[in-house]
């Protein structure tokens, strides 16, 4: 018996964890990550088709028009979309997918027609542990300005607002307790009889 994809679904603040742990769900084979476009600036060391799909506002605009996303959103000034070849054709295939999408992008994705999309759907989203731990978390990566990191932080403390929109929370521990049971959530969602195909 086989069983459709799982779309895992995660967001949080930047500082929570959650990029670390789709990418480590993905590099232990339990899921593949989506590649989302996007229209800011490719980061130290970042490559694209790797982390992004990194795109000029032009080749973004013409992908909106094209219908190509299944969400977008501007996000810290920068627009981000996840393509639809990104998703569909894996789930309907039986593989999980794990996306790390903002707090707009995750609403659309509850909202859109998509039968499939909805019966995949698992949403999670990730809380650091409280303020002065998401400041030093940010603070401590070194890859942004101060400016950015500012701006993170108040994004951040706004977007945390968000989570009873989601159906699953996890207030962060260390980065084993948070990968434990984000593991655990994807497992356990395997059980689901409504994803089992009789073949
Ligand atoms: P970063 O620039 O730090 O990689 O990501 C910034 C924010 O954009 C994060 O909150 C991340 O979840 C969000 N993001 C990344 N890809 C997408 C996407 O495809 N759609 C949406 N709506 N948000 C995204």
């Amino acid at each position: 018996m086989s069983r459709t994809g799982i779309l895992f679904l995660v967001s949080g603040p930047s500082g929570s964890g959650k990029s670390t742990l789709c990418r480590r769900l993905a590099k232990d084979g339990e899921a593949e990550f989506s590649i989302s476009c996007t229209t800011r600036q490719p980061r130290f060391g970042e490559t694209h088709g790797r982390e992004y799909f990194f795109l000029t506002r032009e080749e973004f605009a013409a992908k909106v028009a094209a219908g190509e996303f299944l969400e977008h959103a501007l996000v810290h000034g920068n627009h981000y979309g996840t393509l639809r070849s990104e998703v569909l054709g894996r789930l309907a295939s039986g593989i999980d997918v794990v996306m790390d999408i903002d707090v707009q992008g995750a609403a659309q994705v509850r909202a859109c027609d998509d039968e499939s999309i909805h019966l995949a759907l698992v949403d999670l989203f990730v809380m650091p542990p409280d303020e002065q731990e998401l400041a030093a978390r940010l603070n401590g990566r070194g890859t942004d300005s101060a400016e950015v990191i500012e701006l993170r932080l108040r994004n951040a403390i706004d977007e945390m607002r968000h989570w009873p929109e989601y159906k699953y929370r996890l207030l962060s521990g260390t980065h084993e307790e948070d990968y434990a049971k984000f593991k655990a959530l994807l497992f356990g969602e395997r059980l689901r009889v409504a994803r089992l195909k009789r073949d």
